[in-house]
């Protein structure tokens, strides 16, 4: 993703009032980057090659400070309880695997359109979004056609 991305986030961060430090820049940096999800831990174990003082507690409260300002996203897969992290600059939905929990983005869904219509049918304020469908994978459709799984 472009630098201009990053820049914008961070822009976004400051203006929350959270705390900035270098390693938490590089966390964000991360984040904008990956289009893969990542765990906490996958993000600790890429990032601690080139840097080397990073701690998993770092990783943890960055993604909360993150979360809290609506950057980062958190997806639970409800098969593993693990928490997957994505940075949502842009909206778009998420397509599941319920089998190998694989997650796919989607964006070809009009988000003006749906917060309308919920903001219509409830009169809620509407804060976020997150949009899930469930499936399974092409790799998860193979195995299940050789009874594999
Ligand atoms: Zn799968
Ligand atoms: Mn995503």
């Amino acid at each position: 993703m472009s630098d201009s991305s990053f820049e914008n986030a961070l822009s976004s961060f400051k203006a929350s009032g959270a705390k900035i430090t270098q390693q938490r820049k590089i966390i964000l940096k991360y984040l904008v980057d990956s289009h893969t999800h990542p765990t906490a831990k996958k993000i600790y174990d890429d990032l601690k090659e080139s840097q080397s003082e990073i701690s998993l507690a770092t990783v943890y409260n960055t993604l909360d400070a993150l979360i809290k300002t609506k950057l980062v996203i958190d997806i639970e897969d409800k098969q593993t309880g693990q928490h997957h992290f994505d940075f949502f600059g842009s909206p778009h939905y998420h397509i599941i695997c319920d089998n190998c929990g694989k997650i796919v983005d989607g964006h070809n869904l009009d988000f003006n359109e749906l917060v309308q219509n919920a903001r219509n049918e409830s009169s809620f304020l509407i804060k976020g979004i997150h949009v899930e469908v469930h499936g399974l994978c092409p790799d998860c459709q193979a195995l299940k056609k050789q009874d594999r799984i």
